[in-house]
This record gives C-alpha cells, sequence and structure tokens, in this order.
C-alpha cells in the first residue's frame, strides 16, 4: 500500500477549474498491473453533476458561441498540438491507468487523442450543406438550405479500454461544432480526461465548454448525468448492456442519443489466405490490449484444408507473448483492467473446461513469483472443438481469447459469422479480390477489413449493427449527431 500522501489525486473539472467534489466522497484507482492503489478520485454526487452541467449549460451562451469557424477550428488544433505537446505525460497517465504496454499506447492512444481534434477543426472549416431551388404553387421560386447549430450540452460518457481515444473521439466532434460537454470518463480510467482540462485551458477553450466529473454509473455519476434535464445530447461507449439502461435514461426529455457498444467479431480466413499476413493480423486482432478492443476477435473461422496449420501458428504466437507491466519494453501483453473483470474472463476459461472445449494453449491465470503477481493477468487462450450454440461463441468475453472453428464453403462461413446478437466488425483474409467484394457486404457488421485490421480513416462511417450499437460516428456521421439541423425557405 502506498503512502496518501504520494498518490495522485483526480479532482473534478468544472467551469475551467479543478474542483473537489462537494459530496465529499472519494475512490481508490488501483494499478491494473500491481494491484496496489495508484490514484484516489473525487467522486462527484448530484450537486457536483449539477454544476458541471449547469456550467456548460451557460458556456452555451458565452464566447464559444460567438467565436468563427476559423477561430473555433484554431483552438481545437491547439488542443490537439498541446496533447502532442504534453505526449510523454499523457502516455504515462494511460499506461499507469489501464496496465497496457507502453509501445501500444505511444503508437496507439495518445497520437489518435491528438488527431481526434485536428480532424474535426479541419472537417468544420469545409461543412457544407444542402441546397435546393423549389418551384412555388404561385408560379415562382423559393430556395431552401441547411444550417448547423450545436445541440447545447453534451453528456460523454467513454469506457476505459481506449480511454483517452474514444473520450476525444466524442469530444472533438461535439467541441467542432459548438456544443459543450461534460464527460464521465470511466471510474478505472480517470486521468488523461482529468489532464486534459489542462490542455483546453491552455488553448483558449473559454471555461465551461470542457467539463469532467468522476463517479460510477448506475445510482452514481453516470446515471445523475444522463439524467440531468439540462443535457441535450448523450454519446455512449461501452457494454450493450450498459446501452440499454442509458437508452431509457435518455427516453425522459427525448434526448438525442448515440451507442457504441460491445462486438463478437469473427475474423474468416480461406486457404487462398497469405497465411503470414493472416496469422500476424488475427495475432493482433484477439491479443492487442489484452484482448480489450471492441472491434477484436473472439471468433476465427479457418477453411479446411489450412485449418491445422493455421492453429498450430496462431498457438506459436500466443506462446511467445510476453506478459507484464507498460514499465518493460519487451511486453507486448498486459493485464486486463481490474480484478472484477479478469473474474469475468476466469469464469469464461472455466466454462469453456466444463463444456470440454480443446484448450490449444492457456486456459488459465499465470503465476511470475514476482510484483506482477499483485495484477490481474490472464493467459493468453486459444480453444478449438467448441459447438456454435456455446456461450463462449455467443457472449463477449473481452479479454485475450478466441475459439477457431473450420468451414468449407462461403455461403457456410457467412452464415457462422452473421449467426450472432452482435454486429460490430469483421476481418476477411483472401487474395481472391472476387471473393473479397462478394463477401464483404455480407456480413452483417458496421466494419469490414479485407486483408487487415484496425485500419482507420477518421473520415469513414464508424459504428455497429445489431446489439452493437445505433448510429455512426466519424466524419460526416460525427458532424451530423453533434448538430442540429434547420431548413430555411426563403420566397423569392
Ligand atoms: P461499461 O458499459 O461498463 O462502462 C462504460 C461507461 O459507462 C463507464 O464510464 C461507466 O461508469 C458508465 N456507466 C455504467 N453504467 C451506467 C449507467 N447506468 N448510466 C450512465 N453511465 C453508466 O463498459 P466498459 O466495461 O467500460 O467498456 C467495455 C465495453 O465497451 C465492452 O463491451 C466493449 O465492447 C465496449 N466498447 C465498444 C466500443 C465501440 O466503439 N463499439 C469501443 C470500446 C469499447
Amino acid at each position: 500500500m502506498l503512502d496518501n500522501r504520494t498518490l495522485t489525486e483526480h479532482r473534478l473539472f468544472i467551469d475551467g477549474e479543478y474542483r473537489p467534489a462537494i459530496s465529499g466522497r472519494m475512490f481508490d484507482k488501483v494499478s491494473p498491473a500491481t494491484g496496489q492503489v495508484i490514484a484516489r478520485v473525487h467522486e462527484a454526487g448530484r450537486e457536483d453533476v449539477d454544476l458541471a452541467v449547469r456550467a456548460a449549460k451557460a458556456a452555451l451562451k458565452g464566447p464559444w458561441s460567438r467565436m468563427t469557424v476559423a477561430e473555433r477550428a484554431g483552438i481545437l488544433q491547439c488542443v490537439s498540438q498541446g496533447i502532442n505537446d504534453r505526449f510523454e505525460e499523457f502516455l504515462a497517465a494511460e499506461v499507469a491507468d489501464t496496465g497496457k504496454p507502453s509501445a501500444l499506447a505511444r503508437m496507439v492512444d495518445i497520437p489518435r487523442g491528438g488527431a481526434n481534434f485536428a480532424t474535426f477543426a479541419d472537417m468544420i472549416k469545409n461543412l457544407g450543406s444542402e441546397f435546393f431551388e423549389t418551384d412555388t404553387p404561385d408560379g415562382g421560386k423559393a430556395i431552401n438550405y441547411g444550417v448547423h447549430r450545436p445541440k447545447g450540452v453534451i453528456a460523454v460518457i467513454s469506457p476505459w479500454n481506449l480511454p483517452l481515444l474514444l473520450m476525444t473521439w466524442k469530444v472533438g466532434p461535439a467541441l467542432a461544432l459548438g456544443n459543450t460537454v461534460v464527460v464521465k470518463p470511466s471510474e478505472e480510467t480517470p486521468h488523461t480526461t482529468t489532464l486534459l482540462g489542462e490542455v483546453m485551458n491552455d488553448a483558449g477553450v473559454p471555461k465551461g465548454v470542457y467539463n469532467v466529473i468522476h463517479g460510477f454509473g448506475p445510482e452514481s455519476a453516470g446515471e445523475m448525468l444522463t439524467q440531468h434535464p439540462l443535457v441535450n445530447g448523450i454519446t455512449f461507449t461501452g457494454e450493450t448492456t450498459t446501452g440499454e439502461a442509458i437508452m431509457k435514461q435518455a427516453a425522459v426529455g427525448l434526448r438525442d442519443i448515440s451507442l457504441e457498444l460491445g462486438g463478437k467479431n469473427a475474423a474468416i480466413v480461406f486457404a487462398d489466405a497469405d497465411l503470414d499476413k493472416a496469422v500476424a493480423g488475427t495475432m493482433q486482432s484477439v491479443f492487442a490490449n489484452c484482448g480489450q478492443v471492441c472491434l477484436g476477435t473472439e471468433r476465427v473461422y479457418v477453411q479446411r484444408p489450412i485449418f491445422d496449420e493455421f492453429v498450430a501458428r496462431l498457438k506459436n504466437g500466443a506462446e511467445t507473448m510476453v506478459l507484464g507491466g507498460p514499465a518493460h519494453p519487451d511486453v507486448n501483453m498486459g493485464p486486463l483492467i481490474s480484478a472484477e473483470h479478469r473474474e469475468k474472463v476466469l469464469s469464461y476459461y472455466e466454462l469453456a473446461e466444463q463444456e470440454n472445449a480443446n484448450v490449444v494453449t492457456g486456459g488459465g491465470a499465470p503465476t511470475f513469483d514476482d510484483a506482477r503477481d499483485g495484477g490481474h493477468f490472464v493467459e493468453p487462450t486459444i480453444w478449438t472443438g467448441l459447438p456454435e450454440t456455446s456461450r463462449l461463441i455467443r457472449e463477449e468475453i473481452f479479454g485475450p481469447c478466441c475459439h477457431i472453428a473450420p468451414f468449407d464453403t462461403e455461403d457456410e462461413v457467412i452464415a457462422m459469422a452473421n449467426d450472432n446478437d452482435y454486429g460490430l466488425a469483421s476481418a476477411i483474409w483472401t487474395q481472391d479480390i472476387s471473393r473479397a467484394h462478394r463477401v464483404a457486404p455480407k456480413i452483417e457488421v458496421g466494419l469490414v477489413w479485407v486483408n487487415s485490421w484496425f485500419l482507420r480513416d477518421l473520415r469513414t462511417a464508424f459504428g455497429g449493427s445489431k446489439k452493437s450499437g445505433i448510429g455512426r460516428e466519424g466524419g460526416e456521421h460525427s458532424l451530423e449527431f453533434y448538430s442540429e439541423r434547420a431548413n430555411i425557405c426563403v420566397k423569392l
């Protein structure tokens, strides 16, 4: 246990200032890599949430609303630059909270944090609108054109797996369109969202435009925020069951909602695939971020002629992974986020044994005989031999594991991939270009990669179908959600 005085303290950020919670409550933040308490976090109560939302509401009428698009875009470019200028600080904060390998956060999380502001700062400068010339009943003409105005106060509720990346993916476009935000980051990852307050102030973002409250979900800050009557829109990334709860909360007052939820994503490997690339890509999609990626693969379907070789190669890859905390340069797999999440993942590992799965590799919790034993590590795990009806094939586990099943025909694998309640992402590995184009549109998901995984152009649509979400983010889709469009009709 660390001395209380050495712990970082995360306050709320309201109206441009760091403040202790009026509630007087605090909670511990634990390192996923060691199990030790690393920070104390102020927990917002109802009064704190109300203060934050009212600050955001008031800021809608302040200098933020009077800025030109070029001024707002310029400030957001400064926010992007501010993250890049303090890259190492953001990196240290993110890896301490998540336990993920430093190299991963250096390559993905922190650069995307900056890019999310720069991208939408650029996009609003080119924001166009629809225009129609209309014949009128008196034989004359009218013109119709659309204008965008901000939606208002946006509640941003974000998860712990890619904290800065996913939070700024919402805050970037929301601010670009002139909204104000109250962010409730995951209770597991409060640090980078808090740190961003300093960057906002330094960049000249007016007070009250960006606010941060900390706390939990049900009967805590998350629920209080989404229930607040002055919130105009809710954007949420997290579990499907939480999305359902938030949707009910959003129904009161008819607030608009965007939901990016869970997945049970399939990778499909045809016999004609470039095997080296298919194995390397699948290794990444199954094990990156310790399997805690919404777009990650938990179901792998491999065409029968290459099934045995593929399984052997993936097994070999899994067994050469180095587990450990973020500080070690050789580590390529960190811990799971919390003891609670580890218990959940291990319960699926036990279920696999009860269902007589063939455990190709892993299946348990490692022991190290060092400080890592206090962390939330599990073994990278591969199963074969389960029926498609198994809960392991149907439910999102969100850990470093996958089941591999053989298939024979294109139609068969399309049916297998689609036989699931989720519909977020899929990866297809084949060198037959006709096959790729034939199969990709038939997979009932929001995102399909061919011969790659996680390649993102921020202008493209991002989101899921079925139980994986409602709405799309990215490019013009984000601009649409974070604005209200009004039609102006002028009789000439
Ligand atoms: P979670 O649903 O447990 O929590 C997400 C956030 O919601 C947290 O900030 C939490 O405090 C808050 N919350 C919980 N209950 C709430 C309530 N009733 N009202 C308001 N807020 C509430 O999700 P998580 O465990 O943090 O993240 C993992 C999940 O997120 C996985 O299911 C994963 O697939 C999903 N995810 C989806 C995407 C995507 O883009 N589709 C991206 C990343 C993660």
